[in-house]
C-alpha cells in the first residue's frame, strides 16, 4: 500500500496526546520516574523532531507512536515528520537499498539512485521545513535529505538496519549523506562501517510497557482475548503453540522456522504435545514485498493444517501482545535483524525465545540466561531447543521471566528516551561531557 499520491509532500503526524508519566511508575519504579524529570527539566518545550517513512508497519512506526508522547509527558515539544513516495517505484527502490545493506546482491542502477531516490527527497522538501533543537533522520529512505532537505539545527542519522554486511557500492553511495549530519546512531557496534566520520553513538531500541500489545497480561486474560482470533482461524487453544510474529520478509528466515516444525512435529516424543505453528505477519507501507513472501510461505506450508499463516490479523496490537503471552516459546532466527523488537515483546511477556545470533537479537538473548541462540541456517540446533521448549514448559518460562527482567532494565521506552535526553542537552550545550554512549 502506497501513501495516498495526491500528498505530495512530506507531513507532520497528527498531534499526539502527552503520555502519563505515573503510567510507567510500575514497569520502571520511582526512582528511574524521578530521573527521567530531572534530566528534562532543561528541555521544556524544545524542539524534537523525527523524520521517517511510514506511519504503520515495522519498528520504527511502531516506537515513534509510543516515544513522542512519552517526549510529550515530560514536557518536550515532540513532533513527527513523514516522508512521502512521489513516485510509485520509490519504496520498491527504497526496500531494495535497505536489503543491500543488509546484505542482499542484486543489481541497481544510476536512474533509481539519482533519479528516484534522489527525486524524491528534493521533492519531499519542496515547501517543508523541519526547525528543531534536534532532529533524528531514520533509516536509508530520507537519509539523503541531509543534503537535499531544509533542516534547520543538529540533526543525526539514525539506523535501524543491520549493516554488518552491506553492500560496499551501497554504503558507499549513502556515506557522503550519513557524514552530512551531525552524528549517527547505531544499534550494535558491530554495524559501524568505515567512512563514517562523525560522532557515532550506540542507542538500543524498545518497546512501550503502556501500549496495548505490551501489557503484561495474566494467562486468562489473554486467552480471554484470543477467543475470537482463535475461532476464527480454527486454532485450537489447549495445543502449545509455537509462535513467531513479524513482517513477511527474505531477512526474517520464516522458511526455515517452517521447515524445523514440520519435522519436530514428526518426533515421537512430541506426537503427544501435539504443536502448532502460529506465524503472524503484516504489511508496511514502505514494505512492498510482503505479499509475495507471504505467498512464498504459503507455499513452504504446502497443505499442513498444524501450520497457521496469518497475515494483518484484526485487533493487531491486542492479539499478538496475547500470542506472546500464551506461546510456548517464540523463535525469531532472522538472517539479520537491527534489533528485533518482536523478540523484547516476547520476552516482555515472560515467554522464552530462540534468537538467532545476529544484530540487535544478541543484545537481548543472552545463551541459556534469557533465552537461547542459535544461527539462522542450523536446523539440528533450532529444533533441538524448539523440542526441549515444548518437553520443558516450567523450565523455559523461567528463562523467559530472566529475559522479562533483562528488558525492564534495557529495553523499556523510558530508557530510550533518557538517551536521547542527554543527546538534546549535549547538542543544545546544556552539558557539556560526551554522551556516556557515544562509541565513536
Ligand atoms: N508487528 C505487528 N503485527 C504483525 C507483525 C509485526 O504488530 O503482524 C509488529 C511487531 O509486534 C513489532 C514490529 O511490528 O512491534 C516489528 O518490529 P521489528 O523490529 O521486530 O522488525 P522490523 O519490521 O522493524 O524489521
Amino acid at each position: 500500500m502506497f501513501h495516498d499520491q495526491s500528498e505530495k509532500y512530506l507531513k507532520e503526524a497528527p498531534p499526539f496526546e502527552a503520555a502519563k508519566l505515573e503510567d510507567y511508575q510500575e514497569a520502571i519504579g520511582f526512582n528511574k520516574l524521578e530521573k527521567l524529570k530531572q534530566l528534562a527539566l532543561p528541555l521544556e518545550n524544545k524542539v524534537w523532531a523525527h523524520v521517517n517513512s511510514t506511519y504503520v508497519g515495522g519498528g520504527v512506526a511502531e516506537m515513534l507512536k509510543s516515544l513522542v508522547p512519552l517526549a510529550k509527558g515530560v514536557g518536550i515539544n515532540a513532533q513527527w515528520h513523514c516522508f512521502e513516495a512521489h513516485t510509485e517505484d520509490f519504496f520498491y527502490i527504497t526496500k531494495k537499498f535497505h536489503d543491500l545493506i543488509q546484505g542482499v546482491e542484486q543489481p541497481f542502477d544510476v536512474d533509481e539512485l539519482h533519479g528516484v531516490y534522489i527525486d524524491n527527497s528534493i521533492k519531499n522538501f519542496e515547501n517543508y521545513y523541519v526547525k528543531a533543537d534536534l532532529t533524528i533522520v531514520h533509516d536509508p529512505q530520507p537519509c539523503a535529505t541531509s543534503v537535499f532537505g531544509n533542516y534547520e539545527g543538529p540533526k543525526l542519522w539514525r539506523c535501524h538496519i543491520d549493516t554488518t554486511s552491506a553492500n560496499k557500492l551501497i554504503w558507499n553511495f549513502f556515506l557522503p549523506f550519513i557524514n552530512h549530519y551531525d552524528g549517527a546512531i547505531f544499534t550494535d557496534k558491530n554495524f559501524v562501517k568505515t567512512g563514517v566520520r562523525k560522532p557515532v553513538y550506540k542507542v538500543a531500541p524498545s518497546i512501550d510497557p503502556t501500549s496495548p500489545k505490551n501489557k503484561q497480561l495474566s494467562e486468562s486474560e489473554a486467552r480471554r482475548i484470543l477467543d475470537p482470533l482463535f475461532n476464527k482461524h480454527n486454532i485450537d487453544a489447549d495445543r502449545p503453540i509455537v509462535l513467531a510474529v513479524s513482517r513477511y520478509d527474505i531477512h526474517k528466515n520464516q522458511a526455515t522456522i517452517i521447515k524445523a516444525f514440520k519435522e519436530i512435529k514428526k518426533d515421537k516424543e512430541l506426537q503427544k504435545k501435539k504443536p502448532i505453528l502460529v506465524m503472524v505477519g503484516n504489511t508496511a507501507t514502505d514494505d512492498p514485498d510482503g505479499l509475495a513472501m507471504y505467498g512464498q510461505m504459503m507455499e513452504e506450508r504446502e497443505n499442513d493444517t498444524d501450520i497457521f499463516l496469518l497475515m494483518n490479523i484484526e485487533n493487531n496490537d491486542e492479539n499478538i501482545g496475547a500470542l506472546m503471552r500464551v506461546a510456548n516459546q517464540f523463535v525469531h532466527i532472522s538472517t539479520k535483524e537491527g534489533f528485533g523488537l518482536v523478540v523484547t515483546e516476547a520476552l516482555w511477556q515472560g515467554t522464552p525465545v530462540i534468537g538467532s545470533n545476529v544484530g540487535g537479537i544478541s543484545q537481548q538473548v543472552i545463551n541459556d540466561e534469557t533465552g537461547f541462540l542459535v544461527e539462522p541456517f542450523d536446523i539440528d540446533q533450532i529444533k533441538k531447543k524448539m523440542k526441549y521448549m515444548l518437553l520443558n514448559p516450567k523450565e523455559s518460562r523461567m528463562i523467559g521471566k530472566q529475559g522479562m527482567e533483562h528488558v525492564r532494565e534495557n529495553f523499556l521506552l523510558p530508557s530510550l528516551l533518557e538517551k536521547y535526553m542527554v543527546l538534546m542537552r549535549y547538542y543544545l550545550g546544556i552539558d557539556k561531557n560526551q554522551p556516556y554512549f557515544k562509541i565513536g
